[in-house]
């Protein structure tokens, strides 16, 4: 039957179902990779626009990551139009409170001008709380990272734990406690306890959340106030196995009185996130709390050949707690996943970037640099095969590696504007006051702040009295050296309040404080620091540009949405650690860690270090949970899968000896040929099954010919490829790279 709407189309029975789904009962879809549930989330919100007429402003969709929430706007785009796609509101569930809560946040005792405190910040808040305790740590050698104390109050914030809950609940009361002496674990924990109660008043201080606390004020402003949800119709949730007791909280608060207008899609097999307080339970605790709530299976994957799903499986199934569900390919068997090993990272990081280029080669013109992912346990293995792939020509891009809002130069241009917006913000007025140098030390810092919160002002504006000489008893030398700051966050603000775009005022402070200058007489890699300098104005426009997209004038949007704030935001969340921006990705070889490569897909994937001790990682409390993580890894490939381990690794400048995942150990014992050692010859039957799968045209055997002749006139060391490895010594063509793998001219490889 035609449908009325064509992209209906392209969906089977069951994803059709999903999608026309009545929009008041609850929906939960289950289902393993590659199965659409992604594809049906982003067609459900299509449909709830298209056919239900639900305004696309009423549509809220949650992503795991950035990076997803950007491919699902690419996608709806081309169903329902950029201009409707810009109004739904979609992004990570800290995003979406973060916006929700500029609107509201009076509701939730915070003023609208709050700013995002990120990772880096809380660490250096926290180090500060520490100081006073040096002591005690040192006298009793506790060995207490600022790191570490943070992970503790994140993951109590994770589980909805207030301060004063997370001692009562984890420290004895003084009549408990039967001696006053020494109790490691209850003094720990209570020393924990007291620095997140100064820390949530250090962040308060400074008109400030950070990343729990969207969550948690997010939680509290859809409870406590009703008319806040009427702003969503329908709440979507895509990895919904990996959310964690705030966000299911989160998503009660907002799809609760909707009259249970929520759909999630998950799928247990791929929790991956349960170190960080993530609850596959959810999926069955949603169930029991959304009245009525139904469910539909996908059991069909269509990303990936029959092999390559085969020994994904083969893989997942060893986990004999798992529940098995049917998963079948739409595709053929194609090519053999390989498992190779190697001698050392560096042979195993050559024969990376050589067989890149040879599949490249014998494809003809089919696949490109951008079809392959190199998916690591753990991003420090990466250096190896970065240096591979530079030698070789081959350009790559880290995924989520390059955390451009962490680097020095970003953070001091965004301290001052964020200065501008929110004069509390302390982590920001101590970074930019000695940006550029100005001798102002930490004590004089700490004695301005003392003297703002004696008076009960801003810190920022008792510097500013200072320069005004309203602040008599200090000395002229202050004033001076403060000089020169003051002036440019009083330009800065004026344009800020003239509605100046952010590019704008980008550019006018790198001109108030000479920013070019403080970078070449401070950094020797300036100019590529003055780089990414400019790409923070190309992202300020960028920011604009939607702004306009989403039907906001910058110039007229309420107080709470200066163009400025709305900027800020979009930086502070992008640190969320997973962006990627289009021209990073554009035909390269994509690096990423397994865990950021979730909901992602590349024709090519290529997991190395599969080895005992990073697979399962030896620190783990949850093997099966490592387990899992190999497999999304697996199923992130679409038409070629290879797994590589070492016999030897250099780990933290200590060689190690390596053997085998027990993961792929235990899979070929019962399913002995899933994988293979040998690189396949790529066939025209082989081709054929990867131009399938992709959806893409067969290259021609003149281009194959032709490619191919090139690679060989160019491969240097084919012994790694395909020609005759099992069959006998080869003789190899010497490269010096190949001096890295401890290869010389004589030696012949087997
Ligand atoms: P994951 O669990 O890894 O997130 P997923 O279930 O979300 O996977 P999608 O990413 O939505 O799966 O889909 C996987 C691939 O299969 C995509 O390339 C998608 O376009 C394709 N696909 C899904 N359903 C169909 C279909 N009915 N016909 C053709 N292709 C489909
Ligand atoms: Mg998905």
């Amino acid at each position: 039957m035609a449908q009325p709407h064509p992209f209906l189309e392209s969906l089977n029975a069951a994803q059709l179902k999903a999608v026309l789904h009545a929009p008041d009962v609850p929906l939960q879809i289950l289902a393993g990779p590659g199965s659409g549930k992604t594809k049906v989330l982003t067609s459900r919100i299509a449909y709830l626009i298209l056919h239900h007429m639900l305004p696309p402003s009423s549509i809220c969709a949650v992503t795991f990551t950035n990076k997803a929430a950007n491919e699902m706007r690419e996608r709806l785009s081309k169903l329902i139009g950029k201009q409707r796609m810009s109004e739904v509101r979609m992004g990570t569930f800290h995003a979406l409170c973060a916006l929700f809560l500029r609107k509201f946040s009076k509701i939730v005792g915070i003023q609208a001008n709050f700013t995002v405190c990120d990772a880096e910040e809380s660490k250096k808040i926290i180090a500060g709380l520490l100081k006073p305790y040096k002591e005690f740590l040192s006298s009793n050698d506790i060995f207490l990272k600022d790191g570490t104390v943070l992970s503790y109050i994140s993951k109590a914030k994770s589980k909805g734990l207030t301060a004063t809950q997370f001692i009562a609940q984890h420290c004895k009361t003084s009549s408990e406690r039967k001696s006053s002496e020494f109790d490691p674990q209850n003094d720990i924990q209570r020393l924990v306890g007291n620095i997140y109660q100064e820390y949530e008043k250090s962040l308060r201080r400074s008109n400030s959340l950070d990343f729990d606390d969207l969550l948690l004020f997010g939680v509290r402003l859809f409870t406590e106030h009703r008319p806040a949800t009427s702003w969503c119709k329908h709440v979507l949730v895509d990895e919904f196995q990996d959310t964690n007791v705030t966000q299911y909280e989160l998503l009660r608060a907002i799809g609760g009185p909707t009259e249970g207008c929520v759909t999630v899609v998950g799928d247990p097999d791929q929790s991956i996130y349960g170190w960080r307080s993530a609850e596959v339970g959810n999926l069955a605790r949603m169930r029991k709390d959304f009245f009525g709530s139904e469910q539909i299976f996908l059991e069909e994957n269509y990303r990936s050949t029959a092999s390559i799903l085969k020994a994904s499986l083969a893989i997942v199934s060893q986990d004999k707690t798992r529940i098995p569900k049917t998963l079948l390919t739409s595709h053929p068997a194609g090519t053999t996943p390989v498992l190779r090993s190697f001698p050392s990272e560096h042979a195993e990081a050559n024969f990376i970037a050589v067989e890149i280029k040879r599949v490249v080669a014998y494809m003809g013109g089919l696949l490109r640099w951008g079809d392959f992912a190199i998916l690591l346990r753990f991003s420090a293995l990466s250096r190896a095969i970065e240096s591979a792939l530079q030698k070789e020509a081959i350009p790559s891009a880290v995924l989520g590696g390059h955390k451009f809002f962490e680097r020095l130069e970003i953070k001091d241009l965004l301290a001052y504007l964020q200065l501008v917006d929110n004069p509390n913000f302390i982590p920001a007025l101590t970074r930019a006051i000695n940006v550029p140098s100005r001798g102002i030390g930490e004590k004089s810092i700490m004695a301005l702040i003392a003297r703002a919160d004696r008076t009960n002002m801003a810190p920022l504006d008792v510097i500013e009295q200072i320069y005004d000489a309203k602040q008599p008893d200090i000395k002229p030398a202050m004033k001076h050296k403060t000089g020169p700051f003051v002036k440019a966050v009083r330009v800065l603000r004026k344009l800020a309040t003239e509605g100046g775009s952010p590019a704008d005022l980008i550019r006018r402070l790198l001109e108030l404080v000479d920013y070019e200058e403080h970078l070449k007489k401070t950094q020797p890699d300036w100019e590529g620091r003055w780089e990414n300098v400019q790409e923070l104005i190309t992202f300020a426009s960028e920011v604009e540009h939607d702004m306009n997209l989403a039907g906001m004038d910058p110039a007229q949007t309420e107080i709470s949405d200066t163009p400025l704030r709305l900027f800020l935001q979009a930086s502070m969340l992008s640190s969320e650690g997973d962006t990627q921006s289009d021209e990073d990705s554009k035909d390269k070889v994509t690096i990423s860690t397994c865990h950021a490569a979730k909901g992602l897909e590349w024709p090519v994937v290529i997991i190395p270090a599969v080895e005992q001790g990073t697979f399962p990682f030896y620190r783990t409390d949850d093997v099966q949970e490592e387990r899992r993580l190999l497999y999304v890894a697996c199923t992130r490939a679409q038409s070629l899968l290879y797994l590589s381990y070492v016999g030897k690794r250099k780990v933290g400048g200590e060689t190690k000896m390596k053997e085998l995942s027990e993961f792929v150990t235990e899979a070929t014992k019962e399913h002995t040929s899933i994988f293979t050692a040998r690189t396949a010859q790529l066939l025209p039957a082989e081709r054929a099954v990867v131009a399938r799968v992709l959806g893409r045209r067969e290259a021609s055997e003149v281009d194959v010919a032709r490619r191919v002749t090139e690679f060989r006139k160019t491969a240097r060391y084919l012994a790694f490829g395909a020609e005759g490895e099992e069959s006998g010594p080869v003789e190899v063509a010497w490269h010096p790279a190949l001096a890295l793998g401890g290869i010389t001219r004589t030696t012949t490889l087997v």
